[in-house]
């Protein structure tokens, strides 16, 4: 199965484990408040995606091309322009997060994932990396050769980037006009038990919903009031609802991510002490 962040009219069945939920109890204190910050931040890039999709929604801005192509690099400019330590992580994370996903779900290996309405998992990645080394190719050259991406396409990637820049300050700047009057967004979390609530605690613990939700209040004159509701919804996804207005994100998708990160945990150098509860359960890094 592959991972979808997706528009709620576009909903596809996904099924996952909880198995991380479990996995988190061998964690060191170190360990497990990276594994929050690994799941938090792809839950941050996931978020600015299904931004992207309203903005989209409710601007009626014009997409050329697969919209969720353009949610990715929209959700990568948005974290880009604010130009912070945590936003560079977050998008780091996301680099990762895609990454790994792409190997845990097989992404690629199914005839459908090549028509399906999304890039491959590794692709996701690669362009996130693309749109980071084409804002700043000096800040960012250290990811870039990290994933071993080509000079070539570093070129092309600023073309990319700047294309993007361009067109969505226009956009933006034609709706938000010369008043910021900002939006109307609430935030809400259902209640979360069992093997979920772990994901749900740490989904709400990181802020990242009130962030995201506080810079949509800030930054765009949206005239429906918006709404953002994390829940149980059965699968580990995230989306965008035209009817509702709404932002929903699955405690699931936390939960998924933690799970991701536990089980690619990078292994112990030989001058730390191993983490004997999960060792065996590693294999690379
Ligand atoms: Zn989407």
């Amino acid at each position: 199965m592959h991972l979808l962040i997706c528009r709620f009219f576009a909903l596809v069945t996904l099924c996952l484990g909880l198995g991380g939920l479990a996995q988190a109890a061998g964690l060191s204190k170190q360990e497990f408040a990276e594994q929050r910050r690994f799941a938090a931040n792809n839950a941050m890039f996931v978020l600015y995606h299904e931004v992207a999709h309203l903005l989209i929604d409710q601007l009626d801005l014009p997409v050329l091309g697969r919209e969720e192509d353009v949610a990715d690099n929209m959700a990568s400019w948005m974290l880009l322009s604010q130009g912070t330590a945590r936003s560079e992580q977050a998008l780091n994370d996301a680099v990762r997060g895609w990454f790994l996903s792409g190997v845990a779900y097989n992404s690629g290996s199914a005839e459908h994932d090549y028509a399906a309405a999304y890039m491959l998992d590794k692709q996701r990645a690669y362009q996130i990396v693309c749109m980071m080394v084409g804002k700043d190719a000096t800040t960012f050259e250290t990811v870039a050769n990290s994933y071993h991406l080509p000079y070539e396409r570093r070129e092309s990637c600023r073309w990319d980037y700047e294309t993007v820049d361009r067109n969505l300050k226009g956009l933006l700047d034609r709706h938000n006009g010369s008043s910021r009057r900002g939006s109307s967004v609430t935030v809400t979390y259902a209640a979360a038990g069992g093997a979920l609530r772990m994901g749900a605690d740490a989904f709400k613990a990181s802020g990242v919903f009130e962030q995201v939700a506080g810079d949509v209040r800030r930054s765009y004159n949206l005239s429906a009031p918006v709404r953002f509701s994390a829940k149980r919804c059965g699968e580990a996804n995230a989306f965008y609802d035209p009817d509702t207005v709404e932002i929903i994100f699955c405690y699931e998708l936390m939960a998924d991510y933690m799970d991701i990160y536990a089980d690619n945990m990078p292994v112990a150098a030989p001058d730390r002490q191993p983490r004997a509860p999960r060792k065996d359960k590693h294999s690379g890094g």
